[in-house]
C-alpha cells in the first residue's frame, strides 16, 4: 500500500517536472519591412488589419518603413501617416528602413525599378561616403519629423547591407538599435545589432502555409530554449504579387495563438529597441572584440560567370565560424550555404545555382563579425 502510494507521488512529481521542463520564456520581436511597398495595385493599404491582430493576441510590431513612402503618389493622402502616428501611441515601433530603398549608384539600372541596398552599393562594390549616408539618413529622419512628428531609435538597413561608416552615421543620429541578418549580436559605436532569425512569409502560398508554420513554431521553440530570444522578420504583408490577400495575416495569427498557447506567461513581446535594451551589456563592442577576430579572404568565385555550377573560396587565417550567404539583386537570401567552423587555410564551397534564373548574385562571407561580399554572374 505504501510503495504503491509513493510510486503514484513519483510519477506525479515526474509529469510536474517534465510540464515545467517545457515551459521555457520567449522573447518575440515581429518586424514588417518595406511599408508599404510599391508592388502592387490593391488598394487601400493599411497596417491597422496587421497591427490590430497582433496586438489583440499580446504582440507589438516593429514596422520598418521606408521615409520616402510617406510623399509618395500612394500615401499622399495622408492615411498611412495617421497610421503610423497611431502604431507608436499604442507601443509598437516605427524603425527608419533606409531613405527610398533606392541605391543612388546603380544608375544603369532603372532606378525605379532597382530595389535593394541603399548605405552601401553592392553591385559597384563601392562605399558611400560619410556625408552620403549621413544626407540619406538625415533626410529620412526629416520626412519623419515633418509627417509623424516622431524621432525614431532604431534602424533597419535596405537591403541588409552596411558598413563601418553606417554605424558611424546612425550613432550620429543616437540611433541606437539596429537590425541586420548578420548572426553576429554586435555593438560597436553604442549601436547595438539584432538580427533577424528568420522569414517564412517572403512568397507564401496556400501550399506552404502549414509546413512553413510548423517550421517557424519549430525554430523559434529551438532558439527560446537556446537563446531566449527570437525576432521574426516579415515584409509588407498585403499586397505583395502572388499573394492572395491576407494569407500572410493568417498565418502570423495561427502562429501567435500556438505560441502563446504553448508559452502562456512566459512569452514577452518586444519591439526592436526594446530587443536592443533587452541584451545590452550581454555583447562586448567590435573594438573590444576585434582582437580575437580572425582575419579572412574572400576570393572571386570561379568561374565567373557561371552555368550553373561555380566554387567559391576563401582563407582563413585562423580557425573560425563562418557563414556564407547567396543573396539575389534584391538582398534576398537565396542559398545558406555554410555555417560552421573552418579551420586556418584555404576553402572551397561548391554553389550550384540550378533553380535559380539568370542573373546577378551576390555572396557574403561573414567570420568574426566582419563581413565581405562579392558579386557573380549566373549566365543560363
Ligand atoms: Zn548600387
Ligand atoms: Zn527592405
Amino acid at each position: 500500500m505504501f510503495k504503491k502510494t509513493a510510486l503514484l507521488l513519483i510519477i506525479a512529481f515526474c509529469q510536474v517536472s517534465l510540464t515545467f521542463a517545457q515551459t521555457e520564456s520567449l522573447k518575440f520581436i515581429i518586424r514588417v519591412d518595406d511599408i508599404l511597398n510599391r508592388n502592387t495595385t490593391i488598394l487601400p493599404r493599411s497596417i491597422v488589419p496587421f497591427q490590430d491582430s497582433v496586438e489583440s493576441r499580446g504582440g507589438k510590431v516593429t514596422w520598418g518603413v521606408i521615409p520616402h513612402r510617406l510623399i509618395e503618389t500612394a500615401n499622399v493622402d495622408g492615411v498611412l501617416a495617421e497610421e503610423l502616428k497611431a502604431t507608436i501611441t499604442r507601443g509598437h515601433e516605427v524603425s527608419v528602413h533606409g531613405f527610398d530603398h533606392i541605391c543612388n549608384r546603380c544608375e544603369s539600372t532603372p532606378r525605379a525599378a532597382f530595389w535593394g541596398h541603399e548605405m552601401y552599393c553592392t553591385t559597384h562594390n563601392e562605399a558611400f561616403t560619410k556625408a552620403e549616408q549621413t544626407a540619406l539618413i538625415q533626410d529620412g529622419l526629416a520626412l519623419f519629423a515633418e509627417h509623424l512628428d516622431f524621432v525614431p531609435t532604431s534602424f533597419i538597413p535596405p537591403g541588409h547591407v552596411t558598413d563601418a561608416t553606417t554605424f558611424e552615421v546612425l550613432s550620429d543620429f543616437n540611433l541606437t538599435s539596429f537590425s541586420d541578418d548578420t548572426e553576429a549580436q554586435f555593438m560597436t559605436n553604442n549601436v547595438f545589432n539584432f538580427p533577424i532569425n528568420e522569414e517564412y512569409t517572403w512568397a507564401l502560398s496556400q501550399e506552404m502555409y502549414q509546413q512553413n508554420l510548423d517550421s517557424a513554431l519549430a525554430d523559434i521553440k529551438m532558439a527560446a530554449s537556446e537563446t531566449g530570444i527570437y525576432g521574426l522578420m516579415l515584409h509588407d504583408h498585403f499586397t505583395r504579387s502572388g499573394y492572395s490577400n491576407g494569407i500572410v495575416l493568417d498565418w502570423m495569427v495561427e502562429l501567435m495563438d500556438s505560441l502563446n498557447h504553448y508559452y502562456g506567461d512566459n512569452i514577452e513581446y518586444l519591439t526592436l529597441s526594446e530587443a536592443v535594451e533587452s541584451i545590452k551589456g550581454q555583447f562586448v563592442s567590435v573594438e573590444e572584440a576585434s582582437e580575437e577576430i580572425a582575419d579572412f579572404q574572400l576570393h572571386q568565385n570561379y568561374p565567373n560567370p557561371f552555368n550553373p555550377a561555380t566554387t567559391i573560396s576563401f582563407t582563413l587565417e585562423k580557425a573560425s565560424r563562418v557563414k556564407l550567404l547567396v543573396f539575389d539583386i534584391q538582398g534576398r537570401v537565396v542559398s545558406a550555404l555554410i555555417n560552421q567552423s573552418f579551420s586556418a587555410g584555404n576553402h572551397q564551397i561548391p554553389f550550384n545555382a540550378g533553380n535559380l534564373p539568370s542573373g546577378q548574385y551576390f555572396y557574403s562571407l561573414t567570420a568574426g563579425g566582419q563581413t565581405t561580399t562579392k558579386s557573380m554572374t549566373l549566365i543560363k
